[in-house]
């Protein structure tokens, strides 16, 4: 589909917002009308929606469990889905501490590419001339694995590249300055070198910088600190650094190495002033944006990433999971912090939960959603989710035609997120008692304890506050004691959480910050002066995320003490 086509698609399903989404769930039910999970709740091939809703339930993740794993373990009647489930996308959402497993069917896989067809369409038409250059967009695949039954689990970015990628037209690389070999490489560290060191090469070819995530574009940032005298080095004379032994890598960048003195020396000159404000610009130049998304969780880090990017407009796409693929940003340069997502009625059939009160009220269709009111994303899909909670919140800004925009708002439940990993109350929770285990009670006990996303450091950290009192006057514990606290932490954390620490090194050391005494009511007296909390119904927010509470508790630190070892992880795990 070429960009005026797209583009008139896009107007043309957002006209017709409502019929659009009738027919996109009476395709999803006929097509599925012999599924079992369907037939379960009586729905006996009715494909319209009053039927639908009042027979099928909302379901979490949670509900549908038991069907998911039948189908990894080899179950191939249809009990999701009358397409055979190829394959499952693994979710960085988790369910009691694993990723969650989405089956995967060719027609989501077809909606996916459209989307991204659509996306690109849109920015095309607000920048031109991009396929005369190239983009430096990182990425990274994660470890595959195999369910019990046979399905490949790999993420919706490793699925993109080791299968979509084959049914793309084209050489769907082509506007890439990063090999296919790189990207496909599992090592982070070598995928991430060989990707920057041609990106350094293609230097004044670069329209565009960027990669999935803010948290990953900057970490790339500090790999950049930490590497340029090797990526250098190499550049002088073309050569490659020998901790990139991956074969395929090795073979294919013959093509791109050369010995490039003066474009070394001239990014060495770069890279060695201690200020790095505008370091993207400087070393390409001409780079017309950013493109990474910066909403939700990730806006945490839009001061850093302008920091870096001297200010360049950063561009957040897309909303995608591996649920669904329904959000396109239609005004691709607004400002990063006021970006909202047109949801593409034909993605998918999608309703929202008020979020007022989910747990009574009754989903609206897309269409009837409000301004200014805030909802959960409902979804039923093509790969056998019916009336599916994603997680994802949402505040309605606008409609273009008939369809609704929504600003992402954040993740139901989550706490804490430095990556993809997402730490709800109840693992912080069992994590923080796991810890507490570690300490001699009968000397010492935690008053109270928050949390924060320290995201200062690249990569990121989580910070745990800790107020302590002290029953025996020795009992203070030992810095070596806080740092197996630390650990004890990480280890009940997620396997996302794990993983992003072990393999993908995407989070940083949990750090304890032990408190002076009385910080915590310090705490509470700010919120009910300046925030107008009640004293009687006053809780420590398990999280702190405001500027002025976070200092608060920063000047009132006594001790602070890092994980000194990796979490334990394993490649079986669930992602
Ligand atoms: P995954 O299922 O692991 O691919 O993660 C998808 C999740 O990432 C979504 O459910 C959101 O919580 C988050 N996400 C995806 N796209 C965006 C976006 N544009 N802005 C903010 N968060 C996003």
């Amino acid at each position: 589909m070429d960009d005026a086509k797209a583009l008139q698609f896009i107007e043309e399903v957002t006209e017709n917002a409502d019929k659009v989404q009738q027919t996109t769930l009476a395709g999803i039910l006929s097509e599925n009308r012999e599924v079992e999970y369907l037939k379960r709740f009586n729905l006996d091939g009715a494909t319209d929606r009053e039927a639908f809703k009042s027979k099928i339930p909302v379901v979490t993740y949670e509900d549908i469990l038991p069907f998911i794993r039948r189908i990894a373990d080899g179950d191939r009647s249809p009990i999701l889905s009358s397409q055979p489930i190829s394959d499952f996308v693994i979710s960085s959402g988790t369910s009691g501490g694993e990723g969650k497993l989405i089956p995967a069917v060719k027609q989501d896989q077809d909606i996916r590419l459209l989307q991204s067809v659509l996306a690109r369409a849109i920015l095309n038409r607000h920048v031109k001339g991009l396929d005369e250059g190239k983009s430096l967009h990182f990425v990274f695949i994660k470890p595959e694995r195999r369910t019990k039954g046979g399905l490949m689990v790999r993420s919706v970015i490793t699925r993109l590249f080791k299968v979509d990628i084959k049914n793309m037209p084209g050489d769907a690389m082509k506007a890439s300055s990063s090999p296919y070999e790189a990207v496909c490489c599992e090592d982070i560290f070598q995928s991430m070198y060989t990707q920057m060191l041609c990106g350094l090469y293609e230097r004044e070819l670069i329209l565009r910088v960027g990669a999935v995530f803010a948290s990953g574009l900057l970490r790339v940032i500090r790999f950049l600190q930490l590497n340029w005298r090797e990526l250098t080095h190499d550049i002088r004379t073309g050569s490659l650094d020998s901790r990139v032994d991956d074969q395929a890598i090795r073979g294919c960048m013959g093509r791109v190495l050369r010995a490039e003195p003066e474009l070394a020396d001239l990014l060495a000159r770069e890279c060695e002033k201690d200020n790095w404000e505008g370091i993207i610009t400087r070393i390409w130049p001409n780079a017309k944006f950013i493109e990474t998304i910066v909403t939700g969780s990730m806006s945490q880090y839009i001061p850093t990433v302008d920091y870096y990017s001297g200010g360049l407009p950063v561009i957040s796409a897309m909303y995608v999971s591996s649920e669904c693929a329904v959000g396109i940003n239609l005004d691709s340069f607004c400002n990063p912090s006021e970006v909202s997502y047109t949801f593409m009625p034909q993605a998918a059939y999608m309703e929202f939960l008020p979020l007022d009160n989910p747990e009574f009220s009754e989903p609206v269709d897309l269409v009837n959603v409000e301004i200014g009111k805030e909802y959960e994303l409902v979804v039923t899909t093509y790969n056998g989710l019916y009336r599916y909670r994603v997680g994802d919140i949402f505040r309605v800004t606008g409609f273009h035609n008939s369809a609704p925009q929504f600003r992402f708002l954040a993740r139901r439940n989550v706490l804490l997120s430095i990556d993809s990993d997402k730490t709800d109350e109840t693992t912080l929770q069992g994590a923080v008692e796991r810890a507490y285990k570690l300490l001699d009670e009968s000397k010492v006990v935690v008053v109270d304890y928050t949390s924060y996303a320290d995201t200062a450091t690249i990569p990121g950290h989580y910070v745990i506050f800790w107020e302590l009192l002290l029953k025996d006057p020795d009992g203070w514990p030992s810095g070596e004691v806080v740092e197996q606290c630390c650990l004890a932490m990480e280890e009940a954390m997620d396997s996302v959480y794990r993983q992003g620490r072990v393999v993908g090194k995407s989070i940083g050391p949990l750090e304890i910050r032990i408190v002076e005494r009385g910080s915590f009511e310090e705490l509470m007296d700010y919120a009910v002066e300046k925030r107008s909390a009640t004293f009687s119904q006053y809780k420590t927010p398990k999280c702190v995320k405001l500027k002025e509470m976070v200092e608060l508790l920063n000047k009132r630190v006594v001790a602070a003490h890092f994980s000194t070892a990796l979490p334990h992880w394993a490649a079986e795990e669930r992602l």
